[in-house]
């Protein structure tokens, strides 16, 4: 048995660090010493009291350490000492959308529960217990703060990925907090020209940083005119919303060119109707799509990316916090001045 400090959150601004014991290693599981886990949105929302979800919750999803013990039918080339990424959301394997490699979709997905302790992913402990199909083994040298964004890295790859681009295409990034600026980064690894619309200037300013080729304000400017300046009157190929709302993407529509894609990355809080003209649709071949977590395939993927320096990590983590100063760690995750906050142990 091992005993583990784990997070729970038992309302807003309720965080307790319990010690509590992890059940035995099942033989397909392994145990891992967490040593990083970011504090993303879905945590975030817990932290503010804007989830829809239930109390109690063990929250820690996007999360790395390093192999301490195998069970002993445990599927994977780690071995005690080696540094991961987890892919902490669980996936059956065995249901339809697995079958169809729709994991993100899986229909046996039980939130990580273990008997007697809150659900959730519980990454913000000291250690974790994880079937072995979610331990993504790294390379060394281990830099665990940027394992631990293999997640959203994830997650956006597969965005990124959904609408049909080619090389030189000029696409438009809704909203450049952590989200949005990871879609600058990875959009040119597809070789397209990158635009952004954000409110906030020192946000404009690090997407412009990270290789965006241009950025205005949808408060005070003109989106259309800007979008045509940028792309000889043409529109843009994609735009990926990631924050904004509603009006953001009601907004966005009218930028696309013929055959263009919106791609809804982000959810919308609060949610609400979405008032499009039909004939846009039709008249202009646009594609309106989403996506949703990551899958097993685009995981993988991001463990490489990670590990060849093709993702730039360090513009995304604002701030490194010691377990367990969880409480500190969740104001500075929600302040607006940052992007991901990771908590170390
Ligand atoms: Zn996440
Ligand atoms: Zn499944």
């Amino acid at each position: 048995m091992t005993k583990t400090r784990t997070t729970i959150f038992n309302g807003p601004k309720q965080l307790e660090v319990r010690e509590v014991e992890l059940p035995a290693l099942g033989e397909r599981q392994v145990l891992v010493k967490v040593k990083a886990c970011a504090l993303c949105t879905w945590e975030q929302r817990f932290y503010k009291g804007s989830a829809s979800e239930d109390y109690p919750f063990r929250g820690g999803h996007e999360v790395s350490g390093e192999v301490v013990a195998l069970g002993s039918r445990a599927k994977t080339d780690a071995r005690p000492g080696d540094g991961a990424s987890l892919a902490i959301m669980t996936r059956c394997g065995a249901c339809d959308n697995c079958r169809r490699g729709m994991d993100n979709f899986c229909e046996n997905d039980d939130g990580g529960k273990i008997p007697g302790l809150p659900w959730g992913p519980g990454g913000l402990s000291d250690y974790v217990i994880v079937e072995d199909y979610q331990l993504y083994k790294a390379a060394p040298p281990y830099d665990y703060a940027a394992l631990a964004l293999a997640e959203p890295v994830a997650c956006v790859l597969r965005s990124v990925e959904a609408p049909a681009l080619e090389k030189g295409d000029a696409v438009l990034v809704q909203g450049v907090g952590m989200m949005g600026l990871l879609h600058v980064q990875l959009l040119q690894l597809r070789g397209v020209r990158v635009l952004v619309s954000e409110p906030d200037a020192a946000r404009r300013q690090k997407a412009l940083e990270e290789g965006a080729i241009a950025a205005y304000n949808p408060m005070e400017e003109d989106g259309k005119q800007f979008v045509q300046d940028h792309t000889g009157g043409r529109g843009v190929k994609a735009v990926f919303f990631t924050a904004g709302g509603v009006p953001a993407i009601e907004a966005g529509i009218p930028l696309l060119a013929k055959r263009g894609w919106l791609c809804l990355y982000g959810s919308i809080h609060p949610k609400g109707p979405l008032t499009v003209d039909p004939n846009l649709i039709h008249y202009n071949e646009l594609v309106i799509t989403g996506t949703f977590s990551h899958t097993k395939s685009s995981f993988r993927q991001a463990v490489a990316l990670l590990a060849q320096g093709q993702v730039n990590t360090a513009p995304f983590i604002s701030e490194r916090v010691a377990f367990p100063k969880v409480d500190y760690a969740f104001e500075r995750a929600i302040s607006p001045d940052t992007y991901r906050v990771v908590v170390e142990f």
